[in-house]
């Protein structure tokens, strides 16, 4: 912890969750590379060009993570140095202080310094006062947070009126006959990928488990909706493999 995020206390869940994470952080883009063969930031990508957001905004990127989000959104929402005034800008929250420092490391040698904020945070509780952002996003993260009602609310919540919030996630894929194809990648191949290269097939194994019990494309647009956001949609992504899920604040 030497670079001073504290660890947020935690249930037996989250404990897991935060070894998991913890163990994989220095190997986490290369192993996404890997399971996904790149695909994630094919989806990453879509994610962001598709978001509701301008340059000035305040947004949120919570399980932020090493920062694939953070750093497409950049882009998107810093304006030119020349008007510095209301310069935008993008927090980038996570429970986890390694995967934090991981991303943090990697913005500062890409040069990507101004306009990001680090937070460690909880999901379930968010340490900001009621609309704040523009945008809140969450990528490859919800399904990670025990209380993902209390987080949808939470996203609800510190959102400004008019503004969006977008998951994306691993859904339920469509097509029957590619059913037992993705199963055997992600029961069979997944985890022997995480031994291989990551030298830890358990986080991997909990990965694919957390996966298959995460909310279908349905359920999650009912979850939203109960959390209090309006106009909820969701569009699938490599016939259901992914999902990404939205809703505004009115
Ligand atoms: N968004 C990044 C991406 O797409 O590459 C990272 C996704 S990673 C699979 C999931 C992240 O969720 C981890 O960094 C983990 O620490 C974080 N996380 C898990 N539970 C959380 C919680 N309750 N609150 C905030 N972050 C959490």
């Amino acid at each position: 912890t030497h670079f001073g995020f504290r660890d947020v206390p935690t249930g037996d869940k989250q404990k897991l969750v935060g070894q998991v994470f913890s163990s994989v952080a220095s190997k986490y883009d290369l192993m996404n590379d890997l399971m996904s063969l790149g695909v994630h930031r094919v989806w990453k990508r879509y994610f962001v060009a598709t978001a509701q957001v301008k340059r000035g905004d305040r947004v949120l990127d919570l399980a932020g993570g090493t920062g694939d989000i953070a750093l497409l959104l950049r882009d998107r929402v810093l304006r030119q140095a020349q008007d510095a005034r209301d310069q935008g800008c993008i927090v980038l929250g996570d429970i986890n202080g390694a995967m934090l420092r991981v991303g943090r490391d990697r913005m500062t040698d890409m040069g990507k310094v101004g306009g990001f904020e680090y937070v460690q945070m909880n999901a379930e509780k968010l340490p900001f006062p009621d609309a704040s952002f523009d945008l809140v996003t969450i990528a490859f993260g919800l399904r990670n947070v025990t209380d993902k009602d209390a987080a949808l609310r939470e996203m609800q919540r510190v959102l400004k009126v008019g503004g969006q919030a977008r998951v994306l996630e691993f859904s339920q894929v469509k097509a029957d006959w590619f059913k037992p194809i993705y199963d055997f990648h992600s029961f069979n191949v997944l985890p022997k990928l995480g031994k291989l290269f990551a030298g830890d097939a358990d986080s991997y194994q909990y990965l694919a488990e957390s996966i298959r019990k995460h909310p279908p494309q349905e359920e999650l647009k009912s979850m939203m909706q109960a959390a209090g956001f309006a106009r909820c949609d969701y569009k699938n992504l490599s016939g259901g493999i992914v999902a990404i899920h939205t809703g505004y604040k009115v």
